[in-house]
């Protein structure tokens, strides 16, 4: 996540609370990690904002580990603009804090992934793409199972990763899936359909209790880090939606 404009991102967004009472979201169909992860060698996740991979796959991450895939983390920024003009949180500081909150949070999920930082603007990938696209296509090869910001998230950098990793997709058939972060705060819970094709796959105790563990490790995001931060990007009714005993993919 990051703090740039965005639209659609505005105010405290849907509760949780709402979400668990979602009818669409309920039915999405749910798919067994076994055969989804069968048959690849590597799963490739792409992160606009170190902390996205974790939030909205970290399971995946973790069973993909489990099952004997390499995992590889493709971090497209640093997250150093999330808090401008900020004393204390400078994007130096940022730049040096927020990648190593992303090798603990690995660490808590057991994944030992290759990570590979590509150090573009927070904030500014929407003018990249280019350099995003020949990053992502050199770095895939076959039997990858790649995941990738929704390309309608709702976040300029979300957005802009996701339409890149959507092109690379369909002229180099790589499977592709794309996962929400800032969507679950402006889709409507209540709507009479589901907004998108989607399944979940479910997380088991220990896969909950790794992910919460994964998830603490962003201090510089939650507002638990010293010096104090202004208002964290990831307050308590934000990271709710990331503790669902499930995730989402769209296929
Ligand atoms: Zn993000």
């Amino acid at each position: 996540m990051a703090a740039v404009i965005a639209p659609r991102i505005v105010g405290a967004g849907h509760a949780e609370a709402d979400w668990q009472a979602s009818r669409w979201l309920s039915a999405l169909p749910g798919r067994p990690l076994g055969p989804l992860l069968a048959g690849y060698r590597r799963l490739v996740v792409l992160s606009p904002h170190p902390d996205d991979e974790t939030l909205a796959c970290g399971g995946l991450m973790r069973a993909a580990a489990h099952a004997g895939l390499e995992v590889h983390l493709v971090a497209a920024t640093d997250g150093e603009a999330c808090y401008p003009g900020d004393a204390d949180w400078t994007p130096q500081r940022l730049r040096e804090q927020r990648p190593e909150e992303v090798e603990q949070a690995l660490a808590a999920l057991g994944v030992d992934a290759q990570v590979r930082r590509l150090g573009l603007p927070d904030g500014g990938l929407a003018g990249c793409r280019d350099t995003l696209e020949r990053a992502v296509t050199a770095l895939l090869g076959p039997d990858d199972l790649v995941l990738a910001p929704w390309e309608r998230d709702g976040h300029p950098d979300h957005d802009a990763l996701g339409e890149a990793a959507l092109h690379v997709a369909q002229s180099t058939d790589a499977c592709l899936l794309q996962y929400p972060v800032w969507a679950w705060h402006w889709l409507q819970p209540d709507a009479t359909r589901a907004p998108f094709d989607a399944f979940t796959v479910r997380l088991d105790a220990q896969a909950m209790a790794a992910k919460r563990r994964a998830i603490a490790c962003f201090a510089s995001q939650l507002g638990t880090a010293q010096p104090a931060t202004p208002p964290p990007i990831l307050p308590a009714h934000v990271v709710e939606r990331f503790l669902r005993p499930f995730e989402v993919y769209l296929a």
